[in-house]
């Protein structure tokens, strides 16, 4: 990348820029390496503006919300990463739906739509980070999915801003097939009226059991791995006994064997490596090859 480009970006852009930001101040791992540019848009001309910059210099990018399923690699990333954090409006749209932007944390929608009397995505409530980093990842939890609750996204598309309806994009267990420098602006949630009792009933449930279950105790980033087809990531992981395997600064949990754990000063090398490991002993004794759930970014 051209040496500093900030002055050049700062003559049109509003929001915050920083260079070679360290990506481990913005993921849950906290590892990771610098970004050239770390640039947070104020809104979504901005954004617009931004990348059509970047695109005209061949400058890559990479948008990201709260950093909650990342694992960037040390040697970070050349180009720029994106945070949708402050596109983050949640607007009634009416007729039981709802439109959040990306950078929406899930919990807060959650909480929009029970004002309203609206539901039915009460389990997304304790999963942590943004609507955009959700849609991206399909995430979900009970079985659900966000994008099942999703009637249409806003993306920002070679450098214009489209509308799809769900139904026209492919999207499955923890993913959602988007073209390469796709990036998330909104979506519209299709729920159902819904008690607010019952929904402050499905979000205590929630954060209870997760309380419970994903007190780790250390940064993570969640389940590491997907469930294989008609099978727990954590079973197999223990049948291989893996439960507090070591690399460096990385461990297998020993609450929650499906997530990986920084117990202090680990590096991404440490959790490549032991996710390494976890596959090779998964298969050597289920014939499994686990997949990773976290995204895996930066240069090797
Ligand atoms: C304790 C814990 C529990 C968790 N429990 C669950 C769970 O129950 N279910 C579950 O599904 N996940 C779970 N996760 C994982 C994580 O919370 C989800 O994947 C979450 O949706 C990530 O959101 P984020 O905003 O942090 O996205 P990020 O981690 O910032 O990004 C994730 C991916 O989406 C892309 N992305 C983000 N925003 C955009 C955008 N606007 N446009 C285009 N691409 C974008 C990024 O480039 C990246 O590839 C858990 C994580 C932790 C730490």
């Amino acid at each position: 990348m051209a040496a500093s480009p900030c002055e050049d970006i700062r003559r049109f852009f509003r929001g915050e820029l920083r260079e070679n930001e360290p990506l481990s101040r913005h993921t849950s791992l906290r590892v990771g390496g610098p970004a050239d540019l770390y640039a947070v848009p104020e809104d979504a001309d901005d954004l617009r503006e931004l990348v059509a910059w970047l695109g005209s210099r061949d400058i890559p990018w990479l948008a990201i919300g709260k950093g909650y399923n990342l694992l960037v690699r040390d040697r970070g990333i050349r180009g720029a990463v994106i945070s949708l954090g402050r596109l983050n409006r949640i607007e009634d749209a009416g007729e039981g739906r709802i439109r959040a932007g990306a950078g929406a944390e899930n919990l807060a929608v959650v909480r929009f739509a029970q004002e309203r009397g609206l539901g039915g995505i009460g389990f997304i409530s304790g999963i942590p980070g943004t609507v955009g980093g959700a849609l991206r990842m399909n995430a979900g939890a009970y079985g659900e999915g966000i994008l099942e609750r999703t009637e249409c996204l806003t993306l920002l598309r070679g450098g214009r801003i489209c509308e799809f309806c769900v139904d026209e994009l492919e999207f499955g267990y923890r993913h959602l097939a988007l073209e390469q420098g796709d990036i998330v602006l909104a979506a519209v949630l299709g729920l159902e009226p819904r008690d607010s009792r019952q929904t402050e009933e499905e979000i205590r449930r929630d954060l209870d059991l997760r309380r419970s279950k994903h007190n780790v105790g250390f940064p993570s980033a969640g389940s590491f791995f997907k469930n294989p087809p008609g099978r727990a990531a954590w079973r197999l992981i223990d049948a291989a006994g893996m439960r507090g395997a070591c690399v460096g600064g990385a461990q297998v949990s020993e609450v929650h064997s499906n997530f990986l754990v920084n117990r202090g000063g680990a590096t991404a090398r440490d959790f490549l490596g032991l996710a390494a490991r976890v596959k090779q002993r998964v298969f050597e004794t289920s014939g499994v090859t686990l997949e990773e759930e976290v995204r895996i970014v930066g240069e090797e």
